[in-house]
């Protein structure tokens, strides 16, 4: 039986970013529960990856699914035409209690690259509504990531995000290098030169810019100075350009705060949540954004604004994504992400000696060894599932950001085994 599912899969089924003809191999996963997943074959993975930052709380968390289940009884889904519901106003009034001040007004849709394509929507007809209609590019970093939909895929780095297959289809944006100066160096405003040349001149054509807080996820995993995003704030308010930060991968705990703007101290225009919003259960994002972006759009002609998905506020995905933002608030979040960081600091330091071995970096609940050269993702795969832990590399990155209710010995079987093939 595993036989034939995995044999069809490889057949018929596309994976994430591989060939059909010659693809990565997979594993046929069976079950989860807590912090571990199961594959058909009975071998248990402690999970390093919170697929892909989502699963903040493990898999199967009785408050979750507790929640899905009497959710699932009354109203499984229900159009948002028209109609609204108890979760999604919860929902919504929950998230605007946590999130940056500024931000007023939610939006709920499908996944994070709908978010962002959401967000990048609303300021287009925002700078509509204003007249300013020469304003219909966007600004960037390089080395960032935003999702997989056309504009998403426009703001992506250019290189890592393959914009040279997708030539003649592909918005053009402007791009400013990725910051360099890391999250606890000291700031050096040159680092941020370039962005504000290209504010300076091409301001009349900039709509907003679009940038991952403190963390470029997808696109390298790195972590950047606190000031310089306080200087892309400064900068974006001096040039009537405005700010859309993809909280996406970042939101929900992960970096150490609960939003990563927090580390800056700063508020955006919009903001992007997805990933981790529902504990890892299902796909759901919201797009925030201000009353200033909000009115301004509904003075317009037209008032509506033009977005409206089948599934848009599906209740299932919000009575779940409420139950795991109180989940988190109720749990000491910060106290366990803080353990995290120093277990993985301590433990992963000597990996700084390690010959192959670019760079160790921590933050929060990521920690990333990143290697001289790109490694073999399946010879990898496989080691470390035959070693029991679900570490999923790419290019040279070698990184975790496992379920917030880790625990130590199970944090160290990870590390432990990331040093191994690190160090070979
Ligand atoms: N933005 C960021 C920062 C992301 O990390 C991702 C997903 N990796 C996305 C957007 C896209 O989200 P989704 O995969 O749900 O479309």
């Amino acid at each position: 039986m595993e036989k034939q599912l995995l044999e069809f899969d490889k057949n018929h089924i596309r994976h994430p970013y591989t060939s059909t003809i010659n693809p990565l191999p997979v594993y046929l996963a069976e079950s989860t529960e807590g912090v571990y997943i199961t594959l058909k074959n009975g071998q248990r993975l402690v999970d390093g990856t919170s697929s892909w930052w989502a699963a903040i709380h493990g898999y199967n968390h009785p408050i979750l699914l507790d929640a899905i289940k009497k959710q699932l009884e009354k109203m499984p889904h229900i159009m948002f035409g028209g109609l609204t519901h108890e979760p999604a106003v919860l929902l919504a009034q929950k998230l605007i209690e946590i999130s940056p001040k500024t931000l007023q007004k939610v939006f709920f849709c499908d996944s994070g690259s709908v978010a962002v394509e959401v967000a990048m929507k609303l300021a287009v007809q925002y700078q509509y509504a204003r007249g300013q209609t020469k304003k219909n590019k966007f600004l960037t970093v390089r080395g960032g990531y935003h999702g997989d939909t056309w504009k998403a895929m426009s703001v992506c780095d250019p290189v890592t995000g393959m914009h040279s297959i997708f030539k003649g289809n592909i918005a053009i944006q402007y791009f400013a290098p990725s910051p360099k100066i890391k999250f606890d160096e000291p700031w050096d405003k040159k680092d941020i030169f370039e962005l504000e040349n290209i504010l300076t001149e091409k301001q009349q054509e900039i709509t907003a810019l679009i940038i991952e807080p403190i963390v470029q996820g997808a696109g390298g995993m790195r972590f950047y100075s606190p000031e310089y995003l306080k200087a892309v704030r400064q900068l974006t308010k001096k040039y009537d350009v405005l700010l859309i930060l993809d909280e996406i991968a970042t939101g929900f705990g992960r970096t150490g705060k609960l939003f990563a703007c927090e580390h800056a101290n700063i508020q955006p225009d919009i903001m992007c949540l997805g990933k981790a919003l529902t504990g890892g259960t299902m796909s759901f994002a919201a797009v925030l954004e201000s009353n200033e972006i909000a009115n301004t759009i509904s003075n317009g002609n037209p008032p509506e604004f033009m977005h409206g998905p089948t599934f848009m506020g599906n209740p299932l995905a919000c009575a779940v994504a409420l139950a795991s933002i109180n989940l988190l608030l109720s749990s000491n979040w910060k106290q366990k992400i803080e353990n995290i960081q120093k277990q993985l600091t301590k433990e992963l330091e000597v990996a700084k000696n390690f010959k192959n071995v670019e760079d160790v970096r921590v933050l929060g609940a990521i920690a990333v060894l990143e290697m001289k050269s790109a490694v073999n993702m399946a010879v990898l795969q496989k080691e470390f599932v035959e070693a029991g832990v679900w570490i999923r590399p790419f290019g040279k990155l070698i990184y975790i950001m496992p379920p917030f209710i880790i625990q130590p010995n199970e944090l160290s079987q990870l590390t432990k085994i990331m040093l191994r093939v690190a160090g070979n």
